[in-house]
C-alpha cells in the first residue's frame, strides 16, 4: 500500500465563475442535442477503457483495496451502466405519449424530457471511480453540464479524475472543484439545478440545507445499517458465503454492506461458525497477510473502527494493526443495541450477530430504527421472503444475496427517508437529471365557450356532466 499526497484545492475565489461558465454553455443550448449527449458517454466509456490500469492504480493507492474489486466495482460496472446509457439515450429522450381524458379532447399529450440545466455532483471516497461516473453518465443524458466534487479522501482518483477526464468531455459544459469540506461548502453556496449527493446522512443533511437557501432539488444517496435476517430454514453454507462476501468486499466500506445480522439461536452458532470459515477459505489463517482483503481508508477510520470494538463480545477476529490500516474481519455476538456498534453505520468488516426468537422479533427490531439502504433477507421459502419484505422498507436489497442488487440497470437504485432519496442508474437516472415537462396541444379550428365565462346555467350543468 502506497500512500498518496493530498490533492491540490481549488481556488475558492475561482468557484463562482466557474459555474457561471457552466451555466452559460446551457443557456446556449450545447448540452441539449442527443448527438452532444452520445459523445459525452462515449467520452466517459473511452475514459474509462483507456485509463483502466491508472483508475485501479489510484484507487490500490487510496484505499489499499484488490484491484479486481477496484475493477468489478468501479471501472468495469461504471463502463458497462455507460454504454446500456448510451444505447438506450435515444429512445428515453424522446417525447413520451400521454393518454387524454375524453374532457380534454380533441388534443394531444406529451412528456418532453429536457435538461435540468448544471448538476453538481458531490462524491464519497469509497467507489470513487464508480459513484463519480454513473451520476455523470446520468447527467449528461440527460443534456445538463456537470460540476463534480470528487472525494479528498481518495486524493490519487480525485487526481486523475480532475487532470485526465476533461479532455474526454466537451470542457464548456463540465467543471471538476477538487478538496474537502471547505471548497464542498463553497460549492453548494452556488446556484444549481440539480444537486446529486453520495455520502453520509450527516453531511446529507447540509447538502439538503444549503439546497434549500435555493430551491434546488436534491438526490441523497446516502447510508444507514443494512440488515441481514437469516430465517431457520435458510441454506446456512451458502448465506455464511455471501454475507461473509458482502461484510469484506472492500473490506466493509460498502453503503450497502450488511451491516448486522439477525438470527434465531437454532442457526445462530452455527452461522457465525461458517462466515467465520468462509472469511478462512476466502484470506487464509492470516487476513493481514492476503492480498484479497481491502484496507482501512485512513487513520481516523480505523480508530473508529476500534473503538466500535471496545468492550464487546467479539467471539471471531477482532486483531487490528493500525500501523497498516488492517483490522482482521471480526464477528461481535448479541451486542447491547444501543452501543456505537449498534446504532453507528458500521462501515468496516466487523459483523454484529443478534439473536431473535423469531421472524416477527427481526421484522419489529428493523422496523424500530430508521428505514436502510438495503434489506436482506435469506430463507427458501418465498412466502417468507415475501412477508419480510411486504413488512419491512429499504431502498433496496436482495433475497438469498448481499450487495448485487446495484449493478442491474433496470434496478432504480436509492435510499428511502434516512438512507436516501431519489434513484439513478438506468432510466431512472436519466429521469432524475430531467424535468419531465407535460405538454399539452389543443387545435384552435374548434374553440367551444363552455369553459369561459359567462357561466350560465346551461354552461355549469354542462360543464358538471362532463368533468
Ligand atoms: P462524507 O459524507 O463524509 O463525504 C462525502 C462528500 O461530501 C465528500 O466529497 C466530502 O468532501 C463532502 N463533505 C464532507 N463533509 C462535508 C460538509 N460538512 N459539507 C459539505 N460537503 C462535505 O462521506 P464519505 O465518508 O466520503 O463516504 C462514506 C459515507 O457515504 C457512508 O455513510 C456511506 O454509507 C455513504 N455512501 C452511500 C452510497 C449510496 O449509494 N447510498 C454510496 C457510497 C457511500
Amino acid at each position: 500500500m502506497t500512500t498518496t499526497e493530498p490533492i491540490p484545492t481549488t481556488d475558492l475565489a475561482a468557484i463562482p465563475a466557474e459555474v457561471d461558465r457552466l451555466r452559460v454553455a446551457v443557456r446556449q443550448g450545447v448540452t441539449r442535442p442527443i448527438e452532444w449527449r452520445e459523445a459525452q458517454l462515449d467520452g466517459i466509456i473511452r475514459f474509462a477503457k483507456e485509463h483502466t490500469d491508472a483508475l485501479i492504480d489510484a484507487m490500490e493507492a487510496d484505499l489499499g483495496r484488490p484491484r479486481i474489486e477496484g475493477w468489478l466495482a468501479d471501472v468495469s460496472s461504471a463502463i458497462t451502466e455507460a454504454e446500456y446509457v448510451r444505447k438506450h439515450v435515444r429512445k428515453w429522450a424522446k417525447p413520451r405519449r400521454a393518454k387524454l381524458p375524453l374532457n380534454a379532447l380533441p388534443g394531444s399529450a406529451r412528456i418532453v424530457p429536457e435538461p435540468l440545466g448544471v448538476a453538481l455532483i458531490i462524491s464519497p471516497w469509497n467507489y470513487p471511480v464508480n459513484l463519480v461516473l454513473e451520476p455523470m453518465t446520468a447527467a449528461l443524458a440527460a443534456g445538463n453540464a456537470v460540476a463534480l466534487k470528487p472525494s479528498e479522501l481518495a486524493p490519487a482518483t480525485s487526481s486523475l479524475i480532475a487532470r485526465v477526464l476533461p479532455r474526454y468531455l466537451d470542457e464548456r459544459a463540465f467543471a471538476v472543484f477538487e478538496g474537502g469540506v471547505d471548497v464542498s461548502t463553497a460549492v453548494l453556496k452556488e446556484q444549481f439545478d440539480h444537486i446529486f449527493f453520495t455520502g453520509s446522512t450527516a453531511v446529507g443533511r447540509v447538502v439538503m440545507r444549503a439546497a434549500a437557501e435555493h430551491l434546488t432539488p436534491v438526490t441523497l444517496e446516502l447510508g444507514g445499517k443494512s440488515p441481514v435476517i437469516v430465517a431457520d430454514d435458510a441454506d446456512l453454507d451458502v448465506a455464511a458465503t455471501r454475507i461473509a462476501w458482502g461484510k469484506t468486499f472492500n473490506a466493509g466500506q460498502t453503503c450497502i454492506a450488511p451491516d448486522y445480522v439477525l438470527a434465531s439461536a437454532k442457526v445462530r452458532d452455527q452461522l457465525v461458525e461458517r462466515i467465520a470459515a468462509a472469511w478462512t477459505t476466502f484470506f487464509g489463517d492470516d487476513a493481514a497477510a492476503s492480498p484479497d482483503l481491502g484496507r482501512i481508508v485512513n487513520g481516523r477510520h480505523h480508530q473508529r473502527l476500534v473503538d466500535l470494538l471496545d468492550g464487546q463480545p467479539v467471539a471471531v477476529g477482532g486483531s487490528h494493526d493500525a500501523s497498516a490500516r488492517f483490522l482482521e474481519p471480526t464477528i461481535v455476538v448479541d451486542p447491547d443495541p444501543t452501543s456505537p456498534l449498534m446504532t453507528d453505520e458500521i462501515f468496516g468488516p466487523i459483523l454484529p450477530v443478534l439473536t431473535v426468537e423469531s421472524i416477527d422479533e427481526a421484522i419489529n427490531f428493523v422496523n424500530d430504527r430508521p428505514k436502510p439502504l438495503a434489506l436482506y433477507a435469506f430463507t427458501s421459502d418465498d412466502e417468507l421472503s415475501g412477508k419480510i419484505m411486504g413488512s419491512t422498507s429499504s431502498g433496496g436489497g436482495c433475497i438469498n444475496h448481499t450487495l448485487l442488487h446495484f449493478t442491474p440497470h433496470e434496478l432504480p437504485f436509492g435510499g428511502v427517508g434516512p438512507s436516501g432519496m431519489g434513484r439513478y442508474h438506468g432510466q431512472a437516472g436519466f429521469d432524475t437529471f430531467s424535468n419531465l415537462r407535460g405538454i399539452l396541444r389543443k387545435p384552435t379550428a374548434i374553440d367551444p365557450p363552455l369553459l369561459y365565462p359567462p357561466y350560465t346555467d346551461r354552461k355549469v350543468a354542462a360543464l358538471k356532466k362532463l368533468t
